[in-house]
């Protein structure tokens, strides 16, 4: 298994008292899975992206990723677990706006351990012609290319996905999921990807449904389609 949690849970401050966002969740990943997590706004998805990605850290239970159990980690280790195996892709790209495409990327494997070749990359997610052009020139799509090749070139065990179609059209939607398909076939990379599009997961191997903090469903995709 690449990932193990048992028991996870974290919480905030909520005027005098507290808030679970995870209560307890328990689940297993497969290296090379693609996991779709469903569920409403405010049921806490990101938070447990952010848990396993070493973002933040969870306030019980244990989380275990490649052996390692990263919830005993101190903040320093915590720090090269995020560079080393950890790739994020988010909404809004976070592109760097005053670097070019290729800039953009080289800055994420200037200082990754074993990072894959940038040309090959680019090529990867159909950008390796326009690396030379800046964020502002870019649609939304080829801006979200640019930010999965930034996060793929780290050559990440693990690609952690949040809405990463959240600011497009459905048809370009589409085509970034096609892109993350590839990319999953390519390097092996595992993909947790969160959306609130239910029409967004025919490509993922397993649903995880959350709900107010707990995992309410998770099962092998029922509509999971062939490769194309
Ligand atoms: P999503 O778009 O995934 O639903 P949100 O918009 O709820 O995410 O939250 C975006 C970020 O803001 C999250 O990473 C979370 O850590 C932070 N956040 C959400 N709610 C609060 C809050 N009540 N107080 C402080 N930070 C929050
Ligand atoms: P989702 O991604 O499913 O929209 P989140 O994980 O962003 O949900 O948030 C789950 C719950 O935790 C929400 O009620 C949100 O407001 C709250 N929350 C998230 N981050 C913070 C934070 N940093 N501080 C306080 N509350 C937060």
């Amino acid at each position: 298994m690449l990932i193990n949690a048992h028991g996870l849970s974290k919480k905030y401050p909520m005027g005098e008292s507290e808030f679970y966002a995870l209560k307890g969740v328990d689940f297993a990943v497969e290296q090379g899975e693609i996991v779709t997590i469903l569920g409403p706004s405010g049921s806490g998805k990101s938070t447990l992206l952010n848990v396993i990605g070493g973002i933040e850290r969870p306030d019980g239970g244990q989380l275990f990723v490649d052996g390692p159990e990263i919830s005993a980690y101190t903040d320093a280790q915590l720090t090269i677990y995020r560079r080393d195996k950890i790739g994020f892709v988010f909404q809004f790209y976070n592109l760097i706006q005053s670097l070019t495409v290729q800039e953009n990327i080289e800055a994420a494997t200037n200082i990754a351990k074993s990072p894959l070749p940038i040309d090959e990359v680019m090529r990867a997610v159909g950008m390796y012609d326009k690396r030379d052009k800046f964020p502002s020139e870019l649609s939304g799509g080829e801006q979200q290319r640019v930010s999965i090749a930034r996060a793929v070139a780290k050559n990440p065990d693990l690609l952690l996905c949040d809405e990463p179609t959240g600011a497009l059209d459905f048809e370009t939607s589409k085509e970034i999921l096609k892109l993350l398909e590839s990319i999953n076939k390519t390097y092996n990379t595992t993909i947790l990807i969160i959306t609130h599009n239910p029409a967004l997961q025919a490509m993922s191997d397993r649903i995880i449904r959350v709900r107010s903090g707990e995992i309410v469903e998770d099962v092998p995709n029922p509509n999971k389609l062939p490769a194309e």
